[in-house]
């Protein structure tokens, strides 16, 4: 019965470590056994300790949540139970999985006057409506003053109406033009209703 039990913890060892080549080479180097060294020292002992940060480094920065899956399935000899816990991030992890390297941070203003450039966005739904019953949120910010405008809207197709009013209100109060507005270009700000008045005024998008 010992046996078939401990046949079966190996078949999934096994299956695990098809998928993590990486792991599996990490669990030998945990699972070293120093019965052939002469001398007091005879066995590899890791410390029992439950900080799952130095076992997310001993075993070659595994994920956290695979570290513990196996802390509880009993995997591997002298790995004590682990708790998860939310959000871990690892830097090392997170430099070695980007594949890009960071934009710059631009520190200056790179518009000359009040309105030229506008950002937009929206969010939501929110958990609960508000007592107006709005799901919504679009955010308009004006690149030079930094001056923002926040609207509340019950469906997410009600942003292009709110834009369309503030940049024609604009217009009419500044006395320059607007050159371009900015968003991440999905969902309502990618339809031709709006890419059509971007062009009548001839604002850049
Ligand atoms: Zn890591």
């Amino acid at each position: 019965m010992k046996d078939l039990r401990f046949a079966l913890r190996m078949v999934r060892a096994a299956f695990l470590m098809l998928r993590r080549p990486l792991f599996a080479f990490c669990c030998l180097l945990v699972r070293v056994d120093l019965t052939s060294v002469s001398g007091s020292v005879r066995y590899l002992v890791a410390s029992p300790s439950t900080d799952i940060w130095k076992w997310h480094r001993r075993l070659g920065h595994l994920s956290f949540d695979l570290l513990v899956r196996l802390s509880s399935m009993g995997l591997i000899q002298g790995l004590p139970k682990l708790k998860a816990q939310k959000d871990l991030v690892c830097h090392p992890c997170r430099h070695g999985k980007m594949v890009a390297a960071s934009h710059t941070p631009v520190s200056k203003v790179m518009t000359s006057y009040p309105g030229e450039l506008l950002h937009k966005d929206t969010g939501g739904p929110a958990r609960v409506a508000s007592v107006s019953g709005k799901w919504y949120v679009l955010v308009v910010v004006d690149d030079f003053s930094r001056f923002s405008w926040v609207f509340f809207m019950e469906f997410k197709d009600e942003a292009f109406g709110f834009v369309r009013d503030l940049v024609l209100r604009l217009r009419n109060e500044s006395h320059k033009a607007m050159r371009a507005i900015r968003s991440d270009n999905i969902g309502e700000f990618k339809n031709s209703l709006f890419e059509n008045f971007c062009r009548d005024l001839g604002l850049e998008h």
